[in-house]
This record gives structure tokens, C-alpha cells and sequence, in this order.
């Protein structure tokens, strides 16, 4: 007797989720803020992992109570659903806080070409304030001659600058 019914391709009716794939879905969740970076260029994303079948995504805020997390959570089950990943968690990771030492060479360069000065390198953990000490250079012409004229820029995440060389103001990412 001949097979009747439709035949269902193995792969959709079982999808196992692997790492690396998940890795490659969470490439299109960015940062509401600064839409050019990834998650991960942030460093904002700091473990996938499968247990049982379930696909495990771990987020460290930039600092506690950013009102983006929320945003980048849901996010993150939509592109996973749309990929027909249905088993996910997203587990937010408070400790350790994190650190500009987590945004990655790319996220930095990304940043720059954006406008945005990326934050000093000095691993200060969030909810560190730049202080007046902290030397920013300018994204456009490079010039460490600059000034704050706000602690706060278009978000919390960012104060407003000047380059006092070619005179443009700029946003500073300055993770608090
Ligand atoms: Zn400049």
C-alpha cells in the first residue's frame, strides 16, 4: 500500500537548534539606540547555549534598569521564532555588571563610523560616570581635543561633546 498523506521534511517538524546558528540569528538583534550595533558587538550578549533542546540566550544590561533590555529581549524570541526556534529563554545576567572592556574591536569601529565616540578603555564597570579626566576623541577627525558640554546626550546611554579642532559636537558612549 502506498504512502498517503503528506510528507513532512524531518528538518521542520524537528528542528534542533545549534549554537553556532543561534549565534548567526542573533547577528539581526542590534541595540534600539544605536541601531548599527549588534548585541553582541555590544557585548550585551554573553552565552547561548542548548540544554534539552532548549535554546538558552543570556543578557547582561549595559547598566541596571536600561530601558532598552526590554526591547532587545523581545527581540530576541522574534527572530528566534521566526526561524522556527520555538524553545527559547532569555535569561538577564546582572552579575558581573558589565563592562566597556565587553564591546568588541568591531562594535568600536562600527561606533566611530556612526559618529559616536566609543567609551575609554579603561574597564570601568557601569555606573561610572566619565569624569572630566576621561580623554575622548573625536569620531570624526581623531582629535583628543575635545570638550563635555552635557552629561547627557540623545539617550541616557550617552553624553554630548564638542571637538574643539573642527568644532563639531558628537555623542560619547559613556555606559552608565
Ligand atoms: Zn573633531
Amino acid at each position: 500500500m502506498a504512502m498517503t498523506g503528506m510528507q513532512q521534511s524531518p528538518e521542520a517538524e524537528h528542528r534542533m537548534p545549534d549554537v553556532d546558528t543561534v549565534h548567526a540569528l542573533l547577528k539581526q538583534v542590534a541595540d534600539p539606540e544605536i541601531p548599527v550595533l549588534t548585541i553582541a558587538d555590544l557585548g550585551v550578549l554573553r552565552d547561548v547555549r542548548v540544554e534539552d533542546g532548549r535554546v538558552i540566550v543570556v543578557i547582561t544590561p549595559t547598566y541596571s534598569g536600561c530601558p532598552a533590555m526590554k526591547a532587545i529581549e523581545d527581540e530576541v524570541y522574534r527572530v528566534l521564532r521566526d526561524s522556527g526556534l520555538e524553545q527559547v529563554e532569555v535569561r538577564t545576567q546582572l552579575a558581573p555588571a558589565w563592562t566597556t572592556d565587553w564591546m568588541s574591536a568591531e562594535g568600536r569601529r562600527k561606533l566611530r563610523e556612526y559618529g559616536i565616540a566609543p567609551p575609554a578603555q579603561s574597564g570601568r564597570r557601569a555606573g561610572a560616570l566619565a569624569d572630566a579626566r576621561t580623554v575622548v576623541q573625536c569620531p570624526r577627525c581623531g582629535s583628543e581635543s575635545t570638550g563635555r558640554i552635557s552629561e547627557f546626550g540623545s539617550t541616557a546611554c550617552k553624553a554630548l561633546y564638542r571637538c574643539t579642532d573642527c568644532l563639531e559636537p558628537f555623542d560619547y558612549f559613556k555606559c552608565i
